[in-house]
């Protein structure tokens, strides 16, 4: 986790955690989805603000991600109610800009979820299965949060319509309004009898599974967006998204640099004075021969082109870079070394080869 929890809210790493709080409310106000609706840059700031006060407003969390430790994210998020619940905390009632008393259908909350990806599945695009707790759509009332259908009655405040004329009086006398129902918050209907399975929110906790469609080319730390399959909303609520983060694990035949691949390959001295073939795994599965030729050098890098990972979002692919490494022998027999000491002879090369194996 590279993010700087102390930059994005602004705040100094010895910030109290009134200051933390008073940040991310600032960065909230500004940014949260219901101030700028449809402006996906606001709300990614909003996410990773929320992300960022979720760690550093718990003293534990702060302290293993100041020693920088990994913080489990999917765990953090699935852990707590999502997005609305941590607004509650901060802001009291969840609302920001005062919008009247919760009971008006809420969006479900956002869920973070982390997935394993090997460095084939990250190359080439892969599926994962995902396991986490949600919120889901209560099956007993179809999310109604009335009982069978029943408990539930026409709001006798505004007739079923949501909405009621008001009057207001000013300086200028009295004037009509239409507003929300506060009665029914908009919905024209009441429940008299709650769902029991749901207690009336119209969702309940359970486990989701989930197949994900990984695409070619992410790396670790890519998010993916599943819109709407978040929590549910509950009652006429609009369900929130699903985050899945995806962490690539490492492959030891590779090193990874964004779409290029590094592989390190050893030969002898005699391969690297008169040239050999090797054997190159490829990402794809199997292998590929490859020609170094006579007076490769230590350090030599063999450039296979197009034989990398997959650019996010495009097709071509990086290449794969062979570096080759001239391996020096220690355990010289005494043929070897008289070999080697004749070798040394015919080229002028004084060596330090003790007299009496010559
Ligand atoms: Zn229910
Ligand atoms: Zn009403």
């Amino acid at each position: 986790m590279a993010r700087d929890y102390y930059k994005i809210l602004g705040v100094g790493r010895d910030a109290t955690n009134e200051e933390i709080k008073k940040a991310f409310r600032l960065i909230a106000r500004s940014t949260h989805p219901d101030a700028k609706p449809g402006n996906p840059e606001a709300e990614s700031r909003f996410r990773e603000a929320a992300e960022a006060y979720e760690v550093l407003s718990d003293p534990d969390r702060r302290r293993r991600y100041d020693r920088g430790d990994t913080i489990d994210l999917s765990d953090l998020f699935s852990g707590f109610g999502g997005f609305d619940d941590l607004l509650r905390s901060v802001f009291g009632d969840g609302s920001l800009f005062g919008s009247g008393p919760s009971g008006r259908p809420t969006r479900g909350g956002d869920i973070l979820v982390g997935a394993e990806v090997d460095l084939a599945g990250a190359a080439f695009g892969t599926e994962v299965e995902i396991q986490f707790r949600t919120r889901k759509t209560c099956e007993v009332c179809s999310g109604s949060g009335a009982k069978d259908g029943e408990g539930v009655t026409t709001c006798p405040e505004c007739r079923g319509a949501g909405s009621v004329r008001m009057a207001r009086r000013s300086l200028f006398g009295t004037m009509m309004t239409v507003g929300t129902c506060p009665t029914c918050h908009g919905e024209g209907a009441l429940i008299t009898t709650p769902c029991p399975a749901c207690s009336g929110s119209g969702a309940v906790e359970g486990d989701a599974t989930m197949t994900v469609e990984v695409p070619a080319g992410v790396s670790s730390g890519t998010r993916l967006r599943l819109t709407g399959r978040g929590q549910s909303g509950g009652r006429h609520g609009p369900p929130g998204d699903l985050y899945v983060e995806v962490h690539v694990s490492p492959d030891p035949r590779f090193e990874r640099h964004d779409a290029d691949l590094v592989h390190g390959v050893t030969i002898g001295i005699s391969q690297a004075s008169l040239g050999t073939r090797v054997s190159i795994p490829l990402i794809e599965g199997g292998e590929t021969d490859l020609d170094i030729p006579a007076g490769t050098q230590p350090g030599a890098v063999f450039r296979m082109s197009g034989l990398g990972i997959t650019r996010l979002g495009r097709g071509t692919r990086g290449d794969l870079h062979v570096v080759v490494t001239v391996s020096v022998p220690t355990d010289l027999t005494h043929e070897e070394e008289d070999l080697l000491g004749q070798w040394a002879d015919l080229r002028g090369e004084r060596t330090d080869r003790p007299a009496s194996a010559g």
